[in-house]
């Protein structure tokens, strides 16, 4: 029986996981290879090294189940780990549902998101290998907070690309990257190959996180092994760092004597559903449980609901390994008038996969909507969420509302990735009727897909 009293569930600092959890040794069949650009071969751990520390190469092709985490990783984690598992009673009520709908809090860290979990971890493995030095791209400022804030405590130089339109509308976001330490830059910037071949052919570009990463994964390739790449998502050991979010919350629920009929995340690149889902998606494949899981994109940048499976480049210009993963193609130009993050042209390689194996759902929801759910969850619960965790609250409350309909006693768990203080600018258009619904064109995709790089 479920408890009846509680709203809140924590855990003490010794029950922050010891391991992460690693979807690769429970995956129904093993991921597609990441192929060399050049060559069309599988790269070698070799191939990837100008680009992370070794330690970080071997997780990211590792079939371990657990990976054990450091120490001095699981103390930092300790200022805001265990993160809160919500019964989100009053959304309940306000609903009026027989839905019973919990939410794990990833805003309690000290930059307000998920991203802060793989953030101190990379750095800590980059120190170690001696590195002076991280190169990284960010969109709306989330992952270069994270990356800034984890620079600072290890003493690593942080240098950030951040897309330009966020750069000048998010003044708060690059101000506190700067207050940590790093240096940003507004992208496309001339100081890289991969910036001045973007401003050649068209001066007022505005940027993209494909076109940031060209520059940040181009000062690393050229340091001469002083400089390595980040990135806040997508990569396999990424998702991994995030798993301590769902183990965590299995823990939590075993508390709450409840399980998820459905759990759901936002999708950028795809880390904090991810981090969330993986533990229970392990759980699911090793038991032969029902549980469902949800992925909530923006119709603006639909990637797993309609982009194509195919390999294609992480970045705009072409210079990193090639990847099966869904796709907008890789010179997608996100349409400045959405609100949120989740802009990314393609997707986590390990959730595409898992998403053509039917094993994770996928659906796509409108800005206006998703504010909507924002303003009931914040009415209800108190918290502004970040846009991009607002997706996975609509999600939530359409799951809810079904379970009323249906008369079902539905258990529904989501992440709230992040809080939105410093995203009032997007309510504040919300509330002025000025968020425009859009919906990428279907032969905006049809036409990418000419250019996706050719496979020999
Ligand atoms: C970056 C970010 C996302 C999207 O990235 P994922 O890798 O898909 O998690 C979602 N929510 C918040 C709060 C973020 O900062």
């Amino acid at each position: 029986m479920p408890d009846t009293t509680y709203s809140k569930y924590l855990l003490s600092e010794d029950e922050i996981p010891k391991a992460w959890y690693n979807i690769m040794a429970d995956m129904p069949n093993p991921p597609a290879p990441v192929l060399h650009p050049g060559t069309g071969q599988p790269v070698t751990p070799d191939d990837l090294a100008p680009l992370f520390p070794m330690s970080l190469i071997l997780q990211e092709v590792s079939t371990e189940r657990y990976i054990e985490i450091p120490q001095p990783i699981r103390q930092i984690y300790a200022q805001w780990r265990p993160s809160p598992l919500f019964r989100a009673r009053r959304l309940e009520k306000a609903l009026d549902t027989p839905a019973r709908i919990y939410y794990k809090y990833e805003g309690v860290s000290p930059v307000g998101s998920h991203k802060a979990n793989t953030a101190v971890a990379q750095v800590f493995y980059n120190k170690e290998a001696g590195i002076k030095k991280l190169s990284t791209e960010t969109g709306a400022g989330q992952w270069g907070s994270a990356l800034s804030m984890a620079g600072a405590f290890f003493d690593v130089e942080v240098e950030v690309f951040m897309v330009k339109v966020s750069y000048q509308q998010k003044p708060y976001r690059r101000n506190l990257m700067q207050t940590f330490g790093a240096t940003v830059h507004a992208s496309p910037t001339n100081l890289t190959d991969a910036g001045r071949s973007i401003l050649e052919k068209d001066p007022q570009n505005m940027g993209s996180l494909g076109i940031a990463i060209s520059e940040a994964v181009e000062v690393a390739a050229k340091s001469g092994g002083t400089t390595k790449y980040s990135l806040g998502s997508v990569l396999n050991h990424v998702l991994l760092h995030q798993t301590v979010i769902g183990q965590e919350a299995l823990l939590q629920l075993e508390k709450a004597d409840d399980y998820p009929d459905v759990v759901i995340g936002c999708v950028g690149g795809g880390s904090n559903m991810a981090g969330l889902a993986f533990p229970f998606m392990g759980e699911a494949l090793r038991k032969g449980l029902r549980t469902r899981f949800l992925a909530a994109e923006p119709m603006s940048c639909p990637s797993l609901t309609k982009g194509i499976y195919a390999y294609d480049f992480g970045d705009t210009v072409g210079m990193t390994p090639l990847v099966k993963m869904h796709t907008l193609g890789h010179d997608f130009m996100p349409p400045g008038i959405h609100a949120g993050g989740l802009r990314y042209h393609g997707m986590s390689p390990l959730i595409s996969q898992l998403h053509e194996e039917g094993i994770i759902d996928a659906r796509a929801y409108h800005q206006n909507a998703v504010f909507a759910a924002a303003t009931t969850f914040t009415r209800a619960e108190g918290i502004i969420p970040a846009p991009e965790a607002a997706h996975a609250i609509r999600a939530a409350i359409d799951e809810a509302l079904e379970a009323k309909e249906a008369g079902e006693e539905r258990v529904i768990l989501f992440n709230l990735s992040g809080h939105g203080y410093f995203d009032m600018l997007a309510y504040e258009n919300y509330f002025a009727g000025n968020l425009q619904d859009y919906e990428y064109p279907a032969d905006a995709v049809a036409a990418a897909q000419q250019r996706l790089p050719q496979i020999v």
